[in-house]
């Protein structure tokens, strides 16, 4: 994230408070609207990719800020430290998991910053074609049950390999879509 200065100031005086905001909560920028109100996912999908966008998960990044953690690393890969950012899709986990959803849907690429991740999620939400619809759910899916594993593994001490959660995202994708967008579905 690039700070500009002038954008912290408040009648000419830098706003230490300003700045700290934007510094914890830098997701928000994006309009996270598009992505949430135009999209058909799951309303439990869509409710835990609203607290990712807006950086309100409780990652243990920032249950340690409230010291209620002192291990801060990812139980997915133990190898970073546990962020939003590095949830979706820094992680080696989430990354295999993501890779896997975008091919389903016919894309071939390496996740980019979650910041990234969600303008292009946002811009395809604002479209009408089926693949971009597609797009937007399988989304809020990838988020939620990777969001789910973790949760697995900090509270059960066990979660899905990465081709297993792929198969979770397909199915709850292809049941909150018509038969004509199911066959925009490669598998
Ligand atoms: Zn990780």
């Amino acid at each position: 994230m690039v700070i500009k200065i002038h954008d912290y100031e408040k009648n000419g005086k830098f706003s230490i408070r300003k700045c700290y905001q934007a510094l914890r909560e830098p997701i928000v920028q994006v309009s996270w609207k598009r992505l949430i109100c135009n999209n058909k996912a799951s309303p439990k999908s869509l409710f835990i990719t609203w607290l990712a966008v807006l950086n309100r998960l409780a990652t243990k990044t920032r249950l340690a800020q409230w010291n209620l953690v002192n291990d801060t690393s990812c139980v997915l890969c133990n190898d970073a430290e546990e962020d939003t950012q590095h949830l979706f899709f820094s992680c080696p986990y989430s990354a295999a998991v993501w890779v896997q959803c975008l091919k389903i849907i016919g894309i071939t690429r390496r996740p980019v910053s979650f910041l990234d991740e969600i303008s292009i999620a946002a811009s395809k939400c604002r479209r009408k074609s089926k693949v971009s619809q597609l797009y937007g759910i399988m989304f809020a899916e990838a988020v939620y049950n990777i969001w789910i594993q973790r949760n697995h593994q900090v509270f059960q001490g066990t979660h899905k390999l990465p081709q297993h959660t792929v198969d979770l995202i397909l199915l709850n994708v292809a049941c909150r879509v018509p038969d004509t967008m199911k066959n925009h579905l490669y598998r």
